[in-house]
């Protein structure tokens, strides 16, 4: 199964998104498994502290290498990649979900990050994976990690309840998907192309293929 360990300190965030649309079925049909940990858990101290200020002084606060190496140690296992959130990494996409999808077994620690970032001797010791979801910096990584848990559990077989889905889907073959219209035929004058109500499966495709567009 595959499964993933996303430690942050708002696991309310994740859990909250993990139980709702398909990763709440994926889970059901036990094709994956998503844990929220609290870094907290791993703090020593009363204060239950995962933060300090930066070396060399700077503003804010970074997160401490202690009790995320703590982390690791206590959920890694044998075939275990540790990602990281971060604007820094390499931009996510879809080929890459579809990489990590077809990894047998997969097992992700993904870690998420607030305030100013991570210790860098987190990145330089124990992490595989680097990503960023875009060029724009957020308060934190949990929407970033939960956008690469949901990419890659809609791409694994039985997740979804049509695989069709996943067929001529966005950044396929760098196109991007035909435009979809769903009933009435007619709203407000706004109407569906005549086309695609003809029943001629040859010419709708042939109409959906001229109007998709490239990845530029
Ligand atoms: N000081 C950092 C910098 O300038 O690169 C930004 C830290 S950001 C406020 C806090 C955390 O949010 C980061 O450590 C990372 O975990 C997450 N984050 C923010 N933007 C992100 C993005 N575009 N992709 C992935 N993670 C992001």
């Amino acid at each position: 199964m595959v499964s993933f360990d996303i430690v942050t300190i708002f696991p309310e965030v994740v859990d909250a998104y993990k139980s709702v649309g398909i990763l709440s079925i994926a889970q059901k049909k036990n094709l994956v498994e998503i844990n929220s940990h609290n870094l907290r858990k791993w703090t020593t101290d009363k204060h239950k502290t995962v933060d300090g200020t930066p070396a060399g002084d700077g503003p804010g606060m970074i997160l401490k290498v202690e009790p995320i190496y703590k982390a690791i140690q206590d959920l890694k296992r044998e075939n275990t990649i540790v990602a990281i959130t971060t604007p820094k990494g390499e931009r996510l996409v879809q080929p890459k979900l579809r990489e990590f999808s077809n990894v047998k077994d997969l097992h992700m620690i993904i870690l998420c990050g607030r305030y100013e970032g991570f210790d860098q001797r987190i990145y330089d010791n124990l992490v595989d994976y680097e990503f960023s979801i875009g060029d724009y910096v957020l308060a934190g990584g949990e929407l970033p990690a939960l956008v690469l848990v949901d990419g890659i559990t809609r791409l694994i077989p039985g997740v979804l309840g049509n695989s069709d889905s996943l067929n001529e889907e966005s950044f396929d073959n760098n196109q991007l998907e035909y435009p979809q219209y769903t009933q009435p035929e007619n709203f407000n004058g706004w109407k569906i192309p005549s086309v695609l109500l003809s029943g001629d499966h040859k010419k709708v495709e042939e109409y959906r293929n001229s109007l998709k567009k490239k990845v530029e």
